[in-house]
């Protein structure tokens, strides 16, 4: 049955069995009204530069948004919660880093619209990876005209690394 025919005939919503049918579940194609509808909330999978296409629609139904989008969304809060504690080096870091490991694997992100998104990015991908620190921080601002406006793009690339963050601390790092 094509989606026009569906709601043109008796639809209901998958949930409450209303007719005011107003969504459609992008992943199971199921009818939802307005008020079963769930949405990701704002901003979900913002830092996550990987984020796969089904966790990026706006809205879904129930079953669908409790099988394949509520435990990626805490996850994600998780994530950047620690990613927000990332410690980040720049490559101008001169002290002796307090260094665990280091990963071999280069961490790149390119066309952001400001430098702080761009080091949490970079922090995110760390955390993900399960390390507590991003090494030899190097972020780039390029100016770019278009139509006679000017603005900032920003990349960066970092190494993921494990550092003794109580050995920071007495350091005298932040
Ligand atoms: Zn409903
Ligand atoms: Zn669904």
């Amino acid at each position: 049955m094509s989606q026009s025919d569906a709601r043109s005939s008796d639809v209901s919503c998958v949930s409450c069995r209303t007719s005011k049918v107003q969504f459609e579940c992008p992943l199971c194609e199921a009818d939802i009204c307005s008020k079963c509808v769930m949405r990701p909330p704002q901003g979900s999978f913002f830092y996550r530069s990987d984020t796969p296409a089904e966790l990026k629609h706006p809205h879904y139904c129930q079953s669908c948004f409790a099988e394949e989008v509520e435990t990626a969304v805490s996850q994600y809060e998780e994530t950047l919660a620690l990613a927000k504690e990332v410690f980040v080096f720049f490559t101008t870091q001169k002290k002796e880093i307090p260094l665990v490991r280091k990963s071999k694997e280069l961490l790149m992100v390119q066309e952001q619209e400001d430098r702080d998104v761009t080091i949490l990015k970079l922090a995110y991908m760390a955390s993900e990876r399960g390390f507590n620190a991003i090494i030899s921080t190097d972020v780039q601002c390029v100016k770019v005209r278009n139509e006679g406006y000017q603005h900032s793009v920003w990349s960066g690339k970092a190494y993921a690394a494990e550092v003794k963050g109580d050995r920071l601390e007495r350091y005298g790092f932040e």
